[in-house]
């Protein structure tokens, strides 16, 4: 049985099912009813078996697993010269960590029975959902930028899905992409306080809204966990567009201190892009080169309106975090830096290890404290 949706916010219940909505009709992000976690202790991660991937972690999935390449348990390697963990998130089957909100959301979409699925994106979550509805055998419908990346639309169109590309800002490729969602009957007057149905040409496969990208995101604080001995780092430092994957570590490592699998949580310290920093500016804060330019390299993380910006900051609150932005000069260099000591990523992926020496500059970090940083995606698809 597929979990139903419910509202955090205001306390509505919806049935699953693939005409679902997509969001409250409160305006909030809805969350699965069910949230699974195993009893009793962890196995070590010698005994683990980890064949399965990230699956190895269904028992704290509200989602059965059927579409899947057994991706994930990235691995953890020692970064010398920043002296932290680098999580290789771009060792994945598309090339970046979105995968494994995709495995999860695909599964999910065959588990309720749709037909068609339907994403908005800059180019990896794109790339990443299309992969997977082609696992699957589902159609898939991917509106993008019209600048969009050229080997992202590859990847969309080879996996044979319909890159649908919409001229105009982030924002305007995402209205494009829900009219296609709801259909005309989102359009009438009488809907407009009702939660919006998907009953249009196909279903949410959002890694912004659907709650189970996030399921598959909170995997990597699993894996960080198990690869630690079952223990925590001091911090995190990961990139905030939407937040996916920071939302995720944070669920996840909530999660693990519920099952009583870990004692603690780490310090969840967030990247964001100059020019499109809402997370940052809502904490008071100022651009690290602070000469007003947007900072255009990192690609991936242009969003000026995370669809769950208020538990972002909860998570920062909570975990005594932080958020800083950065410009395209620290971001450049990082990647300069990262691609000639063998991390060949793409120029979003920077953005946090540039802000992990900014957080040591600015004493936010020790220098003896136990840091992991996760590499999101690959370089071989930014040509
Ligand atoms: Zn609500």
């Amino acid at each position: 049985m597929a979990s139903d949706l419910t509202c955090p916010d205001c306390g509505a219940v919806y049935a699953a099912g693939p005409d679902e909505p997509w969001r409250c009709g409160c305006g909030h992000a809805l969350e699965f009813t069910e949230r699974p976690h195993p009893q009793g202790d962890p196995l070590p991660l010698h005994n683990l078996d980890t064949s399965e991937g990230l699956w190895t972690f269904f028992e704290f999935l509200p989602i059965e697993q059927h579409v899947t390449f057994y991706e994930g348990f990235t691995p953890l390697v020692d970064a010398p010269d920043w002296d932290a963990q680098f999580k290789l998130e771009y060792v994945f089957p598309t090339g970046s960590f979105k995968d494994r909100g995709a495995t999860t959301t695909l599964s999910r979409a065959v588990e309720l029975g749709v037909e068609k699925v339907i994403e908005d994106s800059s180019g990896n979550a794109g790339a990443s959902i299309a992969t997977y509805a082609a696992r699957a055998g589902l159609a898939a419908d991917i509106y993008v930028p019209a600048d969009v990346n050229q080997s992202k639309l590859m990847t969309i169109q080879r996996a044979d899905a319909r890159p649908v590309r919409v001229e105009g800002t982030r924002e305007d490729v995402t209205a494009a992409c829900l009219e296609a969602v709801e259909g005309d009957a989102g359009d009438t007057e009488a809907d407009e306080r009702d939660a919006p149905d998907q009953t249009g040409e196909g279903w949410y496969a959002s890694h912004a809204w659907n709650p189970a990208f996030y399921a598959g995101t909170m995997t990597f604080a699993f894996e960080v966990a198990a690869q630690q001995g079952w223990t925590v780092p001091d911090a995190v430092v990961l990139p905030i567009g939407h937040g996916t994957l920071f939302l995720g570590a944070y669920r996840g490592f909530s999660l693990l201190n519920e099952a009583g699998i870990v004692d603690g949580m780490p310090r969840l310290l967030g990247a964001q892009a100059a020019g499109y920093a809402p997370i940052v500016a809502a904490l008071g804060g100022e651009p690290t080169d602070d000469d007003g330019t947007r900072a255009t390299i990192a690609d991936g993380i242009q969003i000026t309106e995370p669809a769950r910006g208020t538990e972002i900051l909860e998570a920062i609150e909570a975990t005594d975090g932080d958020a800083i932005a950065l410009g395209d000069d620290p971001i450049e260099s990082t990647l300069d830096r990262l691609h000639r000591t063998g991390f060949y990523v793409e120029p979003t992926c920077a953005v946090a290890p540039a802000a992990l020496e900014q957080y040591r500059e600015r004493g936010v970090l020790d220098p003896d404290d136990d840091v992991v940083v996760p590499l999101t995606g690959s370089g071989l698809k930014t040509l």
